[in-house]
C-alpha cells in the first residue's frame, strides 16, 4: 500500500483525526500527566493537533510524551504508516521515498519500531488496519 492510499482509504484526512485515533487507541484517553485527572476537561487542540490543555490545572502537555512518537515532529500519519508496513525487512531508503522524510528520520523510525516489542506493534499493526477501508490492499509495495 501506497502512503497515498493510506491517507485516501484510512479514516486519517487530517493529522488531527490521526492523532484521536492515536488517543483513543493507543492511550485509551487522555490523562493529564501534572494532576492526573482524565476525562471530559482534558482538550484535544485543533490547531495544535499534538498537544492537550487541562482545564482544571491549565497544563499543557505533549500528547506524545513517553509513547513511541515523543521524539518525532513528523506528521503522526507517516508514523502511523510506518508502523502499519513495518517488519524486519523494510529497508529506509524505501521507506523515506514513501513518505518524504529524510534519510536520517527514516532510519530513525525504523529503529524506533525494532526496538519496540514486536507484540505491542503488532496489536497497533492491526488498530491501524481496522481503520483501514481496504485492508486487503497489498502492504509488499515498499519492500
Ligand atoms: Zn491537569
Amino acid at each position: 500500500m501506497k502512503y497515498s492510499d493510506f491517507i485516501v482509504n484510512s479514516s486519517f484526512h487530517s493529522e488531527f483525526l490521526a492523532v484521536e485515533f492515536f488517543i483513543k487507541k493507543q492511550l485509551k484517553g487522555l490523562q493529564c500527566p501534572q494532576c492526573k485527572k482524565l476525562g471530559k476537561k482534558i482538550y484535544h487542540q485543533k490547531t495544535r493537533p499534538r498537544k492537550a490543555y487541562c482545564n482544571i490545572c491549565s497544563n499543557e502537555f505533549s500528547i506524545f510524551k513517553e509513547t513511541i512518537f515523543e521524539d518525532f515532529r513528523t506528521d503522526i500519519r507517516k508514523l502511523l504508516y510506518s508502523v502499519l508496513v513495518f517488519d524486519e525487512t523494510i529497508k529506509a531508503v524505501n521507506l523515506r521515498k514513501e513518505i518524504n522524510v529524510t534519510h536520517k528520520t527514516a532510519l530513525r523510525i525504523i529503529r524506533i519500531l525494532s526496538a519496540e516489542n514486536i507484540f505491542k506493534i503488532k496489536f497497533f499493526k492491526e488498530q491501524i488496519k481496522e481503520s483501514i477501508d481496504n485492508v486487503n490492499i497489498s502492504l509488499e509495495t515498499i519492500k
